[in-house]
């Protein structure tokens, strides 16, 4: 999917951030352009959920250094809401219940913001209810789930392909998938799978944050990146997936090279 013509969406240099005092992203470099499928790996609380809240501009975080560049503008003086207006979608490891509020209700708002944004017409909710129910058909969903609160009482393969549905409808230019397939099984992983692969295109990017190979037979990465401690410490292809399945994780500390890209 790499071609000469692509253009960079997201540029990440020394990105440093905080919690309560304590350092967890210790200096993050990374370039994504359109067209590519980025997966970055590693163990639990390598600071993965950090790297990808800390993109979409969660207010928990202090960013202490370096600097984020979106489609070439400075994405961390954005609101959080101006970033997803922006194109910027983040899926989360733990989707939010919304009580009370109609998953189409929320939808159709999501995507009215985001089409008012880059200038195209609102959907009043019949045009709405037919254009979500072809992207629901996309992704195997059952139509019932417009008509549920956002979320609630969902399984949790149930919550991800509403997130996915989500990204299917926004048509963000950079999406990023926190951990979206643990919990699901390999029906859902499948069609979960198929609707990031539907959407990914050479004008967008995608980011998949995962600790297992799994998901990458589904969806294969132009690259691979394992993070540890709160830096990128290895780049591959996507084989690397293959090799840290194998081999764990001891292997990566064994092999790490001193400027974080293997040959
Ligand atoms: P991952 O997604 O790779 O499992 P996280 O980004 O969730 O990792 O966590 C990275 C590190 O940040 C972990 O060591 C975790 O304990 C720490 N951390 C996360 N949230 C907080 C918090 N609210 N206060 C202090 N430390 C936190
Ligand atoms: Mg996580």
């Amino acid at each position: 999917m790499i071609d000469k013509n692509s253009r960079t969406i997201l540029s990440v240099q020394d990105l440093r951030a905080s919690i309560n005092g304590t350092e967890i992203l210790k200096g993050i470099d990374l370039t994504v352009k359109s067209g590519e499928i980025h997966a970055i790996m590693g163990l639990n609380g390598s600071g993965k959920s950090t790297f990808a809240k800390v993109l979409a501009g969660h207010s928990a975080y202090q960013i202490t250094g370096g600097s984020v560049q979106f489609e070439g503008n400075n994405l961390l003086e954005l609101p959080p809401e101006e970033r997803a207006r922006a194109g910027l979608f983040l899926a989360f490891q733990y989707p939010i219940e919304i009580p009370g509020v109609a998953n189409t209700q929320f939808l159709r708002l999501a995507y009215n913001t985001v089409q008012t944004k880059r200038g195209k017409e609102e959907l009043d909710p019949l045009e709405f209810d037919d254009f979500v129910r072809e992207k629901m058909k996309l992704l195997e969903m059952n139509p019932d789930f417009l008509d549920r609160s956002v979320n609630e009482g969902f399984s949790g393969g149930e919550k991800k392909r509403n997130e996915i549905l989500q990204m299917a409808l926004l048509e963000p230019t950079l999406s990023i998938l926190d951990e979206t397939d643990s919990g699901l099984d390999i029906d859902a992983l499948k069609t979960v799978a198929n609707g990031v692969n539907q959407i990914a295109n050479k004008n967008n990017a995608t980011i998949l944050v995962t600790h297992y190979q799994r998901l990458l037979d589904y969806i294969v990465p132009d690259f691979v990146h394992v993070m540890q401690a709160g830096r990128i410490v290895m780049t591959g292809g996507k084989e690397l997936a293959l090799e840290l399945e194998t081999r764990g994780y001891d292997w990566v500390n064994a092999n790490k090279p001193v400027n974080g890209v293997i040959a």
